[in-house]
């Protein structure tokens, strides 16, 4: 049975969500504020954390923080739904997902399965990535769509091999740019924007509706997990 530790400050959500992890077949740890959930994480080990943004004292990110100093415990932030910074901040510091308040502890269930099983997946350490009708070799910088080979930039392969590895996980531009060995600054955080244009133009059968490479509205991209 997988463990979920909750971090949430106000009662009635956090015995929401409770319930309906216990529901759905979660084991479920609970922490009310940061210190609590930081000691529960290092003596429990759960296998994901549901991590409230907005707790009393230590917030959230300072939580994340802490937290992946020394863990890659998948964390899942609830955040309000009007504070696109905080998960643009959140994801930077290393939160795998998010879900915004209110939101369905149907929709958070589902993200938690979809979070742990991208844990659990392999597919980052081996030498070819399969998603759909694309298959990369690393070694070779080979990307074929279809069995149709598909002739990509340097930058190009390089943002879509970081999105392949971990279909559905989201990343910030800022995130991409670091992964390409870019330099994050504003100005250049669009330039992401351009190589993800690039890059669709090649891959998407209509690059004005992508369904590989998704745009994550106001926060990055991520590639389909569908
Ligand atoms: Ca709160």
């Amino acid at each position: 049975m997988k463990r979920v530790l909750v971090v949430e400050d106000e009662i009635k959500i956090a015995r929401l969500v409770r319930d309906y992890l216990r529901q759905a077949g979660f084991e479920v740890l609970e922490a009310a504020d940061g210190t609590a959930a930081l000691t529960l994480a290092r003596s429990e080990k759960p296998d994901m954390i549901v991590l409230d943004l907005g707790l009393p004292g230590m917030d959230g990110f300072d939580v994340t923080r802490a937290l992946r100093a020394t863990s890659s415990v998948p964390i899942i932030m609830l955040t309000a739904r009007s504070e696109e910074t905080d998960r643009i901040v959140g994801l930077e510091l290393g939160a795998d997902d998010y879900v915004t308040k209110p939101f369905s502890p149907k929709e958070l269930v589902a993200r938690i399965r979809a979070v742990l099983r991208r844990a659990d997946a392999t597919v980052g350490g081996g030498e070819m990535i399969r998603v759909g009708s694309v298959e990369i070799d690393i070694p070779k910088r080979r990307v074929t769509l279809e069995g149709r080979e598909i002739e990509l930039t340097a930058t190009e392969f390089d943002l879509l091999l970081v999105l392949a590895r971990q279909p559905g996980r989201i990343y910030t531009r800022a995130q991409l740019l670091d992964a390409v060995h870019g330099v994050s600054f504003e100005s250049y955080e669009r330039s992401v924007d351009a190589h993800i244009k690039n890059l669709r133009r090649k891959l998407e059968a209509d690059p004005k509706r992508p369904e590989l490479v998704v745009t994550v509205y106001g926060v990055g991209y991520k590639f389909s997990d569908a």
